[in-house]
């Protein structure tokens, strides 16, 4: 999305070979125009796929996946993170590795929003190691949901976070993706 490739160039801050900060426009402060027009990219894209919900993990997906689920005229579904296991049978919860925080923290997903019929697309901001994605599919599969797809808004392509959710089947598809990051240097994948 060449858009977001312009805003991640002219507003983004590549910390190290590992780390992107776009806290002006995305983690931060949130660009709300630009977060209409994702919204409508993954709308757009996933239009097919009788999507029944849009979930994201707090709080950096909420807003690309809150204008995404408007667009498809769905509901979404937030993704609580707590800092350890709450004693609720109505929660379903697992443990998810933190990329930037290097620590694990619960995610938590209540048993009254998702059930066997839904068809979820999981929308996050960043895509790294896959740990995120992958605790969003576990919490969907232990309410019996199935998914629809995974959007991205920018994936560190250089990480292996896409071949391991493609391993197991799922589609990435993701609006910015960064080949090499270092001080001061953002490269995207060349897109034939
Ligand atoms: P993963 O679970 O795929 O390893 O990492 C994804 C999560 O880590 C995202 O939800 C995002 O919050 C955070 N993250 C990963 N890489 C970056 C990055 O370069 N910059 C920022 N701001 N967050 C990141």
């Amino acid at each position: 999305m060449e858009v977001l490739k312009e805003k991640i160039l002219k507003d983004g801050n590549a910390l190290d070979e590992n780390i992107l900060k776009v806290d002006s426009f995305i983690n931060h402060q949130v660009d709300a125009s630009l977060m209409q027009q994702i919204g409508n990219e993954f709308a757009n894209h996933f239009k097919d796929y009788k999507i029944t919900k849009v979930a994201t993990i707090e709080s950096s997906g909420i807003a690309p996946a809150l204008m995404t689920a408007q667009a498809l005229g769905v509901p979404m579904l937030i993704l609580k993170k707590a800092p350890s296991s709450i004693l609720n049978d109505n929660l379903l919860h697992t443990e998810v590795v933190s990329f930037t925080k290097k620590n694990s923290y619960e995610l938590t997903l209540s048993k009254k929003f998702v059930n066997e019929n839904d068809h979820v697309l999981i929308i996050d901001d960043f895509l790294a190691n896959g740990e995120a994605a992958t605790g969003a599919i576990r919490l969907m599969r232990k309410a019996h949901a199935t998914i629809a797809g995974i959007g991205i808004l920018i994936e560190k392509s250089f990480q292996p976070g896409r071949g391991k959710l493609e391993e197991q089947g799922f589609e990435v598809y993701s609006l910015a993706r960064i080949a090499k990051l270092g001080k001061g240097i953002i490269e995207f994948v060349e897109e034939s």
